[in-house]
């Protein structure tokens, strides 16, 4: 096993969660993940949603712009990730897509970030900061402006089927928008504020089959106080992260936590392969690992490609 030496956010949280999972996912880079529909739509509602607030000043335009381009970005994801162009999915089926994005923009979060923008700065912004000389952490930001005040702003897109209340919450103890205004702090641009821009899309079937002409379409903009103190307290966040790797690694322990495993066992896709190493606790992993390996290859999962050296 060799940990690639970066760190972002979805693998601090992994490591929080379950070290074994921790280790399964990033050590052995094993997965049972197959691209999906909503992950498609996922990435084309942020490009689309992204460039319309950067090249548009008024909601006229910016959903003439959304109906102009929608069906041939998703068209792009759809074929990247290898997916059908399947029209029985809700997701694909690209007038979804051209409805959330117009109710986003004519009465929705998107109609509020254009009132206060003054200028979009960037958009999938590179973010990144050495750790303890050791490990670089990396994340990408979805949208970097200034707003009307003149104060910079950090936009993180979400797009949701179901569950829009739980942004709220996330929104009151956020990581993700803290670790990166401390990143973009130490890249000398300061942002002063933050907020998530939450998407909710669904769809019902009619008893025709066909799919209801009136989608479940939310927007809101959760705001964000992005506080000195809460930037300290995710770069020692950072920090132990990367200190708990360096001495799992060394001594090549990666156990699972019990409580949390039992609350994930449904959801974790590492549940069929773990349970059959449950009582490899508190030993050294490199003794099982080639038969770790068999076994998972039997189960269904695969390794991913990758490169140490590589981002
Ligand atoms: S099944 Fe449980 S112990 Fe195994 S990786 Fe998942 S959460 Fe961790």
């Amino acid at each position: 096993m060799e940990i690639r030496r970066w760190i972002d956010n979805s693998k601090i949280g992994c490591l929080e969660r379950c070290p074994r999972e921790f280790y399964l996912r990033y050590g052995l880079h094993l997965t049972r993940e197959v691209p999906s529909s909503a992950i498609a739509f996922g990435k084309a509602m942020h490009e689309v949603i992204e460039n319309a607030l950067k090249e548009h000043k008024n909601v006229k335009d910016a959903i003439k712009y959304c109906s102009a381009v929608w069906e041939q970005v998703l068209l792009k994801y759809i074929t990247e990730m290898g997916l059908e162009v399947d029209y029985e999915d809700y997701r694909l089926e690209p007038s979804t897509g051209i409805l959330a994005l117009t109710e986003l923009f004519m009465n929705g979060a998107g109609k509020e970030m254009l009132s206060l923008t003054e200028e979009v700065l960037a958009t999938e912004m590179e973010l990144t900061f050495n750790v303890l000389g050791t490990f670089e952490f990396r994340g990408k930001a979805d949208i970097v402006l200034r707003t009307m005040a003149g104060t910079n702003m950090l936009v993180d897109i979400k797009t949701t089927g179901w569950k829009m209340e739980s942004w709220a919450e996330k929104a009151t103890v956020d990581c993700q928008l803290h670790s990166y205004a401390l990143t973009l702090d130490k890249m000398n641009l300061k942002v002063h504020s933050g907020a998530y821009l939450v998407v909710q899309t669904n769809r019902r079937r009619l008893s025709s089959g066909a799919w209801s002409n009136k989608p479940t379409l939310k927007s809101a903009l959760f705001p964000i106080a992005v506080t000195e103190d809460y930037k300290e307290r995710m770069l020692k966040r950072i920090e132990r992260a990367c200190l708990k790797i360096l001495g799992r690694e060394r001594l090549y322990l990666f156990e699972p936590v019990w409580s949390q495993c039992q609350r994930l066992s449904g959801v974790c896709q590492f549940h069929p392969l773990c349970e059959r190493y449950w009582r490899y606790n508190g030993i050294d992993l490199k003794e099982i690992e080639p038969e770790l390996l068999e076994v998972a290859l039997s189960l269904g999962y695969r390794q991913e490609e990758w490169n140490p050296f590589e981002y």
